[in-house]
């Protein structure tokens, strides 16, 4: 027998937009200051060689624990293990200035931000780095949540087990949540596990298909066409270059 009721799914349906971090909404500039330079600044001074060395070594200690371990992103596991004097967070403090967005960024994310009900981000990046970053570009503002799976979660996105999580965190199914990111397995594959529409950010262009964009701006023009057509903003909603943000 089937019961007339309300379709609760279409009612309470929310448009939820999950962010990567480093790669995608934050440049490089200030990985490279911290994680490179600075850290090999501080692991020649600590060891007596010169910066070419202390560089070399240090990629070297980094590549041979690799990404995919939680250790790689804790920068307070590398202060020890380089066994560097004082603290890191005022080497993140001397290298805050280098934080910056990719161009669309700001532009981008207000736009969206109107046409949406959630903006999280989700990171591999450790809470404390991933804040200084939020904090020093300005995009905190856009943004109702930070998850640093490193931190809040001990593990690394790569799989759907940690993006099942922050389903459950945030209270919503994968049908109301799109991801976006830079990185094939964390944020294209391991979303996409968890039912999560994901989209692969190609800043280089190397890759296309279905799910890939080559910038955010087309990641938002696609999400405005194929998924924000339940509402008001069905047409004309494309975001266009130069269109001021919050229009
Ligand atoms: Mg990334």
């Amino acid at each position: 027998m089937l019961l007339s009721v309300p379709n609760l799914s279409v009612v309470m349906h929310r448009r939820i937009i999950s962010f990567d971090l480093d790669g995608t909404l934050i440049n490089w500039d200030f990985a490279e200051a911290l994680w490179f330079r600075g850290m090999s600044e501080e692991y020649a001074k600590r060891w007596g060689l010169d910066l070419r060395e202390a560089m070399d070594e240090v990629k070297r200690r980094y590549d041979a624990v690799g990404m995919e371990r939680l250790e790689w992103y804790d920068i307070e596991y590398w202060w020890k293990e380089f066994d560097l004097p004082g603290s890191w967070r005022e080497l993140a403090e001397r290298c805050r200035h280098a934080v910056g967005t990719y161009p669309e960024v700001h532009e981008v994310l207000g736009w969206l931000r109107e046409r949406c009900d959630e903006m999280i981000v989700v990171t591999n990046g450790c809470r404390e780095l991933s804040e200084i970053e939020l904090e020093q570009s300005g995009i905190g503002r856009y943004v109702d949540r930070l998850f640093s799976v490193t931190s809040d979660f001990r593990t690394v996105k790569k799989d759907g087990s940690v993006y099942r999580r922050i389903l459950a965190a945030i209270g919503a199914s994968p049908d109301e949540v799109v991801h976006v990111g830079d990185n094939w397995i964390f944020d294209y594959l391991a979303p996409r596990e968890a039912g999560i529409r994901a989209f692969f950010l190609d800043r280089e262009g190397r890759s296309s298909g279905d799910g890939v964009v080559g910038d955010l701006r087309e990641f938002a023009n696609v999400v405005a066409s194929e998924l924000f057509r339940d509402g008001e903003d069905a047409s004309g909603a494309a975001f266009r270059r130069g269109e001021p943000a919050g229009e």
